[in-house]
């Protein structure tokens, strides 16, 4: 077992010369639940709790959320758990909330969002306290997390709302190029940042990430997405804060060590691509994943990126 943590089949995760980079696992519903549990993995990096409100008549009691998020828990005990707060808007609606008429719904009320409504604050106010609750009872490690953060005053707000539920550790997803932009001041404001780069690719490149005719430019690649998450880990640094990446371009092995290389600390993806992102950064030194991280950033596009780091 030894031999294999040395040489990067099992365990933590971590750069050939021993840099941590924490290696988690995406969760969407219960039913990944056993998969992502039996991963060798240091806990779950994205826990998206949609499917708790989507598709139902009325919202989930507290009592009902409590359960799920302590079934969660319960599976991941002395390990981490970041909990995402829903991420519904008029694209995924939600039967008991009033989304009105939304020509755009990328860009409109969704995600944190939600929470200015008063409708939507209280939707927010019961799953936090549900967290709450379930965290309480459990020894796995809790953080809870916002999505579509754009200023600084929604993280802090979103913070406030956490710890009146006893959640000490929140954090702000960055997947709006204004939060990359300035993730030293959303990182003043909460505990750790995670970069959501499905969104953030579609927002920097202007790019429905629904539109397959646009895939090139939504491709993870992009040296424009790459230099938002370069500038997001940058302010982690400073800040001595984590800055993860939990989107999917966290799950391509050549990428995962780009995102390292841009100083990623933790790195969260399907359960299934764990094993060869292991591998792949236990072959390279931090200083060659920054030197990776170069080379993807002085390419014109994603095509380019990749071929040069692959070289
Ligand atoms: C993302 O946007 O990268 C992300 C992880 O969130 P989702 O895919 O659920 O929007
Ligand atoms: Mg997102």
């Amino acid at each position: 077992r030894r031999t294999e943590a040395l040489s990067g089949s099992r365990g933590p995760g971590r750069t050939a010369d021993g840099r941590a980079v924490q290696l988690l696992v995406n969760l969407g519903s219960p039913a990944d639940l056993a998969a992502a549990a039996e991963a060798d993995c240091e806990g779950v990096g994205l826990f998206r709790t949609e499917f708790l409100f989507l598709d139902r008549a009325t919202a989930p009691a507290v009592e009902e959320q409590t359960e799920v998020y302590a079934q969660v828990f319960a599976s991941f005990t002395g390990r981490r758990v970041v909990v995402r707060t829903l991420d519904a808007g008029a694209d995924k609606p939600l039967a008991f909330v009033d989304h009105g008429q939304e020509p755009n719904p990328a860009l409109g009320v969704r995600g944190i969002r939600l929470a200015r409504s008063a409708a939507g604050a209280a939707l927010l106010e019961d799953q936090l306290a549900a967290i709450g609750a379930a965290a309480a009872a459990t020894d796995a490690d809790v953080w809870v997390m916002a999505p579509m953060v754009a200023t600084p005053g929604e993280a802090r707000a979103f913070a406030a709302r956490c710890r009146d539920h006893g959640l000490d550790t929140a954090g702000a997803m960055i997947e709006v190029p204004a939060a990359a932009l300035r993730a030293s001041r959303i990182l003043d404001e909460c505990d750790f940042a995670s970069l959501g780069t499905n969104d953030l690719g579609q927002y920097t490149l202007a790019a429905d990430r629904m539109n397959g005719a646009l895939a090139e430019l939504l491709d993870p690649w992009q040296p424009a997405l790459l230099d938002l998450v370069g500038l997001a880990a940058e302010a982690g640094r400073e800040s001595g804060k984590p800055v993860g990446v939990c989107g999917e371009a966290a799950g391509d092995p050549l990428l995962a060590c780009v995102l390292v290389g841009l100083g990623a600390t933790s790195l969260s993806m399907a359960p299934s691509a764990i094993a060869a992102v292991r591998a792949e950064l236990a072959t390279r030194t931090y200083e060659e994943c920054a030197a990776l991280a170069a080379t993807a950033i002085g390419a014109d596009d994603a095509r380019e990126a990749r071929r040069r780091v692959a070289a």
